[in-house]
């Protein structure tokens, strides 16, 4: 078996959540610490939706606060990791080959669903980092096949970080204390990871009707596509590891998911 390299999907949270910490951030932590370290990172981010494939081609890409309201404190906050501008050449010629669109983007920086969690599993910020705009109208499916264009670069050392959301739903957030797990978000996160360990992609691309309140989990789907491109980048045959930190706020499961069969030194979480 050739080393591939792996692919993770995680659940960003609230843009606070570095200055709260929490089960999230420790799991970020470890799995920074754990995993083979990339040549690059390649962030297929909600926070960056486009009409298009877009790729970022900045060589010292800038840290966006792409939110409101928050502290003080997380505006001070910088990811000055390098770009990947050849790397990013890379990427649209994989996404032509399989016949997508890509165009670059020369100024794009950071949004805070790429440089929140990579400020917690690489906090030295010194591996180069591109992002790949999703399109939020154009359903799983779309960014399934763009997995799959991707797919070659986990042979190069690059590694496919797709960060949105396992449930993205603001009314279903208990405001305050934390509060237990919401049956709903519990419902729709354990079908996801069950049909997940089966390998049924078809089911799982249609997951607005076959899964238990699948349209309510994420009334607009940006937060929940990156994981299409995940699960496309990712072998047929490959099971993905699920991790479960914790529930926010009673409706937001902050689930990670990570492909890495070809690891010679698969990532177990720490209790
Ligand atoms: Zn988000």
């Amino acid at each position: 078996m050739s080393l591939r390299h792996p692919v993770l999907f995680l659940s960003h949270g609230a843009p606070d959540i570095l200055l709260k910490g929490g089960a999230s951030v420790a799991l970020w932590k470890q799995l920074g610490a754990a995993l083979p370290r990339p040549r690059a990172i390649l962030v297929i981010s909600a926070h960056w939706a486009a009409r298009m494939p877009l790729v970022s081609t900045a060589a010292t890409p800038e840290t966006i606060h792409d939110f409101g309201g928050f502290p003080p404190a997380l505006y001070s906050m910088h990811y000055p990791a390098p770009g990947a501008p050849t790397l990013a050449a890379r990427v649209a010629d994989l996404l032509h080959s399989a016949g997508l669109p890509c165009e670059e983007s020369p100024h794009r920086g950071l949004d805070h669903g790429a440089w929140i969690p990579l400020k917690a599993m690489f906090p030295d910020a010194d591996i180069p980092v591109l992002q790949l705009a999703l399109q939020p109208f154009a359903g799983p499916g779309w960014h399934f096949r763009i997995g799959q264009a991707l797919r070659a670069l986990r042979e190069e050392g690059i590694l496919i970080l797709a960060s949105g959301a396992i449930t993205h739903n603001f009314a279903w957030l208990t405001w305050g204390e934390d509060s237990a797990p919401l049956p709903q978000a519990r419902m729709f996160s354990d079908w996801t990871g069950a049909t997940l360990a089966r390998g049924d992609r078809e089911i799982l691309l249609d997951y607005r009707h076959q899964a238990p309140h699948g349209a309510a989990a994420h009334p607009s789907e940006e937060h929940l596509l990156p994981l299409f491109v995940a699960l496309g980048a990712a072998d047929p045959e490959e099971t993905p590891l699920r991790l479960e930190p914790e529930f926010i706020q009673g409706g937001l499961a902050m689930d990670a998911y990570l492909w890495q069969d070809a690891s010679p030194t698969p990532f177990h979480p720490e209790h």
